[in-house]
């Protein structure tokens, strides 16, 4: 068979991979001028940049984290990021740092009970939105003060127009643990995320073009291939014919400064509504440290509105847009000729193991396991 595979991040690096190792011929076009999509990471003074924000690979899938460490070999870090809400740091995800910080509190006793007296205001309700799920979960002073501002720059709207579920993928915990993940595996790759797509890509049967955009010649892309594999954003492959799918996007300036170490740790998130940016990240951290002693790099990330033209980074998984993807749905599932895979093509706001896992059950699907 001929597959088209349009996108060369995980999803679409994935698939070809394992449709190329079972014989078939596999063409991969990427619009930009370098593979690997949002994972994408660039080597500058020896310090592994990532170039669309910090990307940190957790999984409790052990066939995930088998299947990923093929490709390159992931060291031990562990992200614990540090809120900076008007000069003062708290620990993340929230935890005894952060309350022991936040309230003075010192066991996980005192700390519950602060915690159920600040969430009392929603004893009883069920939370209908980001707002009310982050009080029932953690009470009013940390919503004020690590989650209002983050989250309504994130996105662009109010909590209280956001669905419940976002704030739910952080942690809370009454140990002393600041690690932001609660999976089993951790890690960054040694040697930065770009290896990986380039060794799943390594193979005779696949043939790799950037900067190659499939609507300058979709019709005869659908000619010419037996099947399409389309990672592009699924609203778009239908000409926007249902409306049009809402994104949020993200700007990021990168600087780099003659210091060896600028904040201390590669991720810090800056809470509060009247900074414009949501975090800053120092890339050596990731490999504790690693490259030029006298550079460092940092990014600063910046929400913004995405308009057409933009990088949609990030579905706005809201009902109104879900709803509007369940109709795009119903047209992509009679697609027999088109796959729709990853965060853009199924519109959903996967991590990089549950795009590994997605593309691999596709493979499944379409090969038999
Ligand atoms: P993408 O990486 O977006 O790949 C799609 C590719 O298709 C792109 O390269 C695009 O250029 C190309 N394309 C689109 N349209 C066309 C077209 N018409 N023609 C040709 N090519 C096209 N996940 C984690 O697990 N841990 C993290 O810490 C983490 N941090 C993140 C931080 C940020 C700021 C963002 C935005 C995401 C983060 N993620 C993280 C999620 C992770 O980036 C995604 O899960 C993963 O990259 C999705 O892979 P994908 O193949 O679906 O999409
Ligand atoms: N969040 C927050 N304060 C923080 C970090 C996260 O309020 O300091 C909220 C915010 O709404 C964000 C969500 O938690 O969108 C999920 O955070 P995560 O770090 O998982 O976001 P991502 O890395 O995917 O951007």
């Amino acid at each position: 068979m001929k597959y088209l595979v349009v996108g060369s991040g995980l999803f679409g690096a994935v698939f070809a991979h394992e449709a190329a190792q079972k014989g078939h011929q596999v063409t991969v076009i990427e619009k930009r001028d370098h593979l690997a999509g949002n994972i994408y990471t660039e080597e500058i003074d020896g310090i592994q940049v990532h170039k669309y924000g910090a990307h940190i690979f957790h999984t409790s899938n052990k066939k995930v984290w088998d299947y990923v460490n093929q490709f390159a070999e992931f060291n031990r870090y562990t992200n614990s990021p540090v809120a900076n809400y008007k000069g003062h740091m708290y620990n993340l995800p929230f935890n005894m740092n952060t309350f022991s910080e936040m309230w003075g509190v010192r066991t996980p006793q005192e700390a519950m009970n602060k915690i159920n007296e600040q969430r009392k205001e929603m004893e009883g309700k069920k939370p209908q939105n980001l707002e009310e799920q982050a009080i029932s979960l953690i009470g009013r002073d940390i919503y004020e003060k690590l989650i209002k501002g983050y989250t309504e720059k994130q996105w662009g709207r109010k909590a209280t127009d956001l669905p419940p579920f976002i704030i739910k993928r952080l942690p809370v915990r009454l140990t002393y643990d600041n690690n932001y993940f609660n999976d089993d595996y951790q890690g960054i790759p040694k040697g930065g995320y770009t290896q990986i797509v380039e060794k799943m890509l390594d193979n005779p049967n696949i043939t790799v073009k950037l900067n190659t955009d499939f609507f300058d010649k979709k019709d005869e892309y659908l000619k010419s291939f037996d099947k399409i594999v389309y990672t592009g954003p699924v609203d778009q492959l239908f000409d926007y014919k249902l409306g049009r799918l809402e994104y949020r996007s993200l700007r990021f300036e990168t600087e780099e400064k003659n210091i060896d170490n600028y904040q201390g740790n590669a991720v810090i998130n800056y809470t509060e509504a009247d900074i414009p940016y949501t975090r800053i990240i120092e890339h050596k951290h990731f490999e504790f440290g690693k490259g030029d002693k006298d550079k460092t790099i940092i990014t600063r990330e910046y929400p913004a509105e995405w308009k057409p033209g933009d990088e949609p980074y990030y579905p706005v998984n809201d009902d109104k847009n879900n709803e509007l993807y369940a109709k795009y749905k119903e047209l992509a599932d009679k697609e027999d000729k088109v796959i729709f895979g990853g965060r853009l093509g199924q519109y959903k706001y996967y991590n990089m193991d549950q795009v590994t896992a997605v593309a691999l059950d596709t493979v499944d699907k379409e090969f038999g396991e």
